[in-house]
């Protein structure tokens, strides 16, 4: 049996009892026979099993705790308070009205004020945040809003650009459509040259210098 330690942070909106393994099994069964197909024919034998496993892999976000991440932080910067960017990081999340995948990218950026942290952290809290059902434009919030509160930095920018799979492979059939949100906090809202910057940077090595 698998136990995953949840800490109490980390609980996020479960207000129901979390069902069994078996349960969730019998669930992926049951949704076999509604696409109608056979559960107990051999090539499905083992899916429910591998799909409840793969549900633990794209929900692990409900597991940890972003704000802890980012607890670690470091001082000694030697004053620099320049912008700190961490651009293309792999997004995979899963869209909360039909479970199926919202694939693409998320830039972060921060203004420190004296403090710093780790930028594979920073990464980590994308990640938190996107393993988890969701809204393209609620997870912009949580990642802008976990750093701007923790880290208390200058200034906070998070841009996100996904495709939808609810959009691309069903529904109005839309491939090669990402959807981009942005959230702006301290500087990067109030000054526009520090918005430029910050877009100038995130759009690539060829656009360093063009004004
Ligand atoms: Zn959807």
């Amino acid at each position: 049996m698998n136990i995953v330690t949840v800490p109490a942070k980390a609980r996020p909106v479960s207000r129901t009892e979390r069902p069994s393994r078996e349960q969730a099994e019998e669930a992926v069964r049951t949704l076999l026979r509604w696409a109608c197909d056979d559960p107990t024919r051999e090539g499905l034998l083992d899916t429910p099993k591998r799909v409840v496993k793969s549900y633990e892999e794209f929900f692990a976000g409900y597991h940890v705790d972003p704000v802890a991440l980012l607890e670690r932080t470091f001082e000694e910067t030697d004053g620099y308070d320049e912008m700190v960017l961490l651009r293309d990081i792999r997004l995979e999340s899963y869209c909360e009205h039909h479970m199926v995948p919202i694939v693409g990218r998320a830039h972060i950026a921060y203004l420190p004020h004296r403090r710093v942290v780790g930028i594979s952290k920073l990464a980590r809290v994308v990640e938190a945040y996107s393993k988890r059902l969701q809204i393209q434009e609620k997870l912009t919030a949580q990642i802008a809003n976990t750093l701007n509160e923790v880290l208390q930095p200058r200034g906070v920018a998070v841009v996100l650009e996904a495709s939808h799979q609810c959009m691309t492979t069903r529904g109005v059939h839309k491939p090669g459509v990402s959807m981009v949100t942005s959230r702006m906090l301290g500087a990067f809202r109030d000054d526009p040259a520090t918005r430029r910057e910050f877009l100038a940077m995130i759009r690539g090595p060829s656009d360093f210098g063009a004004d």
